[in-house]
Order: structure tokens, then sequence, then C-alpha cells
């Protein structure tokens, strides 16, 4: 089963026919059916790291001031008590709390799982981006969540390489800001030729810029670590910006 790291951006592109949008369901049409998906949420950031272990988890809303269609989603998707246990085991000795009724699907997930997987017919699990460990400890997660390929589990990551709210000009369409560029095509060269080295990235002088804070650059240092435990080949799925400050940018693992 190959892994991914997909850029969610705005949330409403639960909504959206874009090329994103479609590269994301390309990608869910292209893959054999998992039992089961695990995604690493940028929007699941808590001081530890914990997966959902409740079989029907419920739809998180997880935004404001977005239009009412958004706020009328919802991702039926059902839960996998065993896999959420497997992935528990599998990290050992790690530990990974079991959440039982704390949180659910939030749009990190969901807004792309309603494309990758429209049909809500594959188990889903979230595991939590944990806001007191850094760039290895998450890497190191996604060397040891690597066996689960075997087990045809699919692995995502979801956040985005650039992810500055601050600096986002609604108005300034699909092109990148120069720094965004360079980070973003910095990560995308390490990404795809030596996953070990992204990283490097914590020391690009543009770091603080595409990432003033981890929580949605962490998931992808969770797919580079799956990536370099299985030696596979990183491939780009889509690539982009928004409103100079966000970076689209997928990648496909195997
Ligand atoms: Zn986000």
């Amino acid at each position: 089963m190959p892994a991914a790291f997909l850029g969610h951006g705005d949330p409403r592109n639960a909504l959206s026919d874009n090329r994103y949008t479609r590269a994301w369901r390309e990608f869910g049409a292209s893959i054999p059916k998992p039992r089961a998906v695990v995604v690493v949420s940028a929007h699941w950031y808590v001081a530890s790291t914990l997966v959902t272990a409740m079989p029907t988890p419920r739809t998180i809303h997880d935004f404001y001031g977005f239009p009412q269609a958004l706020f009328d989603v919802r991702y039926p998707a059902p839960g996998s008590p065993e896999v959420a246990e497997e992935v528990a085991e599998v990290v050992k000795p790690r530990w990974v709390g079991l959440d039982h009724d704390g949180w659910g699907l939030d749009h990190g997930t969901w807004s792309l799982l309603v494309h990758v997987f429209p049909d809500a017919d594959v188990p889903v699990i979230q595991l939590s981006v944990n806001a007191l460990e850094g760039y290895d400890e998450h890497f190191d997660l996604g060397v040891r969540l690597a066996p689960l390929r075997e087990r045809g589990v699919l692995v995502l990551g979801s956040g985005n390489v650039v992810h500055n709210l601050g600096l986002l000009d609604w108005g300034g369409g699909g092109v990148g800001s120069d720094w965004a560029v360079r980070f973003n095509e910095q990560c995308r060269d390490l990404m795809l030729k030596d996953p070990a080295r992204v990283r490097d990235l914590v020391h690009h002088p543009d770091y603080h810029l595409a990432v003033p804070t981890p929580e949605h650059f962490l998931p992808l240092a969770t797919i580079a670590g799956l990536a370099e435990a299985t030696q596979s080949p990183a491939s780009t799925l889509v690539d982009g910006y928004v409103g100079g400050s966000l970076s689209m940018a997928a990648f496909k693992v195997g």
C-alpha cells in the first residue's frame, strides 16, 4: 500500500472541484482499496500522541466563518478500534493513547477524504500531532508505522508544506511568494530524492516564514519517516500555491 502527504489548504476544498481535489480523487482511485486509513492531521494538535479508537467517529467542524454548507458536511466513514490498537502496538515502545470519546474526524481529514474516498467506505482513524514533540519524533513515528503498509493500511499526512495564514493574500491567486517557492521547491527535491534529509529544512533560511507554527509541517515528517524506512521513492501528486503563503504540494510514497 502506498502512503501520501496531502496539502489540504482551505476547508472549502471539501466542496470544490479544482486541480487539487481532482489530484486527491485520482490518488484514491489509483490505489487498491485499503483495509483502513490512518490520517495524521495538523488539526489535532495536542500535548500527546493519540489515536482515535471509536467505532463511529463524529465529523468535527473545527473552523468558523465559512459557509453553512461546510458545516453541513458529514463524513460517515466508520472508525476501527482494531486498527487503532494495531497502531498503538506497532509503534512500541513509543506510547500512543487510545482516544475512545474525545476527538473524531476534523477537517484536516474529511476535507481530503470526501475526495479520496467519496463513498466513505474505508474505516478511518486519526493520529494526533504531538505539540510536545518536534520533527525527529514525528519522523520516528513514521518509521515505526511503516509495517502497516504491508497490512493494507494507508497512512496519510494532512497538512501543508508552507502554511503562513498571517501572510495569506486571498486575492493573490495561485502564486507563491519568493520565499514560499524557495522553501516548497527545496522540500519537494528532498522528499523525492532523500526523505531522510527533509529534516534539513528546519535550518532553511525561509523556515520561519514557511512554518511559523509546526502543526501543518509535522505530518510531512511522519510521511518522510515512512518513506525512508521502506526506501520507497516519492513522487509529486500535485503542486501549487494559494495566496502567496500556502503550498498545496502533495506527495505519494511507493
Ligand atoms: Zn489546515
